[in-house]
């Protein structure tokens, strides 16, 4: 069959990753379910475990929704190759204990997802590996923070909570000339909006229970490699036989089927919403990388194709009281944490207790919209009668 490179993100998401025929004629890669897997004779029991058989081996290695769903993403990506995880945890963590060994000093963002933080803190230093924190805006002046010992430069754009946006190029350029690999956090902008191995990213991992699930109902991680880290992946993701399950695949197959479609309304809405907020008296600021005039903004119409509608929103000072009862209030804004699905969430958070190498002073207090597939009237309706009731 083809490759349809040629095609568009918005076609692509639709046609890679499955193969009808192979299939009775049905459109989606079906879920089998195995552990198990049996030959009729020796010389086939043999020549699976020599890696030989063209079939399956064992039912951790290669069911057929997980390499669909691997071999769409890289692709869709413009990696060499895909693995898929149990968690979106998992993908951020296992490049960082495939590629580093002790001794090894690993530069990570301030602005990092607060759990790979955690996991860079008590595993990898228990492991013998330096971890050092670097403020997200360096850019190319990330140089300083080189010794001779770095190996790695962890990215995530825009940052988790503060929506930072990184010069991933320059850090690239960089790394590479100090022969460290870059990993980035590429969940916010999925592979449709920002295309990371063309912007010198080594490993871009995805929480793909964020948008590419879609529907708040699947945990999964996806490690997409280039050719030079793909060994190491390959072989940490075999050895610790840390396979995400089949029906899950499934699931993020199906996801992925709508994401062009899901992301350009959640895109347009979170715009909209963006825009409302920046004008309201109780906010201070809005970060919203898309948002012109914001923080990032040049950096991201430079580099990125387009803004998922994940956004962050300073309000002005105001007694944490008042923002219980704005929140505890709306209809149509849910609490809770993950993001990335149809439905809209609203959180407050505090970004400033997680940092160790830049001091995050917003002025006021901190939420975090997620925009789901509603009327974005609707939501604005919901945070109409929010404020009122911040207000008092
Ligand atoms: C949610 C999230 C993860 C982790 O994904 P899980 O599937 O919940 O483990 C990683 N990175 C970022 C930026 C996230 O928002």
């Amino acid at each position: 069959m083809s490759r349809p490179r040629r095609y568009r993100p918005a076609t692509l998401v639709g046609h890679l990753g499955r193969s009808p025929r192979k299939w009775l004629g049905a459109v989606n890669t079906p879920v089998l379910r195995a552990s198990t897997i049996v030959f009729p004779t020796v010389a086939e029991l043999h020549a699976s475990a020599r890696g030989e058989h063209p079939g399956l081996s064992y039912g951790l290695h290669g069911l057929p929704t997980v390499t669909d769903l691997q071999a769409a993403v890289a692709e869709l990506e413009g990696g060499h190759a895909a693995l898929a995880v149990p968690s979106g945890l998992t993908a951020s963590t296992l490049p960082l204990l495939a590629l580093l060994q002790p001794g090894d000093h690993v530069l990570v963002t301030d602005s990092v997802y607060g759990p790979t933080r955690r996991f860079c803190d008590l595993h990898l230093q228990r492991l013998g590996v330096q971890v050092g924190y670097y403020d997200p805006l360096l850019g190319g002046r990330i140089e300083r923070e080189f010794r001779a010992n770095t190996r790695l430069v962890f990215v995530e754009s825009p940052g988790s909570l503060t929506f930072e946006v990184q010069d991933v190029p320059a850090i690239a350029a960089v790394a590479h000339a100090h022969g460290a690999w870059v990993v980035m956090d590429n969940t916010w902008a999925t592979p449709l909006f920002f295309r990371a191995f063309e912007h010198g990213v080594d490993v871009s991992v995805h929480a793909a229970t964020k948008y590419i699930g879609g529907h708040s109902d699947v945990l999964l991680g996806l490690v997409v490699g280039n050719e030079a880290t793909w060994p190491a992946l390959h072989r940490l993701w075999t050895d610790m036989g840390v396979t995400a399950s089949t029906d899950d695949c499934f699931l993020a197959l199906r996801g992925l089927r709508t994401l062009a479609a899901r992301l350009d309304r959640q895109q347009a809405s979170g715009l909209t919403l963006a825009r409302w907020l920046r004008e309201r008296p109780e906010v201070r600021e809005v970060l919203h990388p898309g948002l012109p005039g914001a923080r990032g903004h040049d950096l991201w119409k430079r580099d990125f194709r387009g803004a998922s509608s994940l956004f962050g929103v300073v309000l002005r000072p105001v007694a944490p009281e008042r923002i219980a009862a704005m929140l505890d209030g709306l209809e149509l804004f849910s609490m809770g944490y993950s993001w990335g699905g149809y439905e809209s969430l609203l959180i407050p958070t505090t970004p400033e207790s997680a940092r160790t190498a830049t001091v995050w002073k917003p002025g006021g207090p901190c939420l975090r919209f997620a925009v789901g597939l509603e009327d974005p009237e609707d939501l604005i309706e919901d945070l109409e009668a929010g404020f009122a009731r911040l207000q008092g």
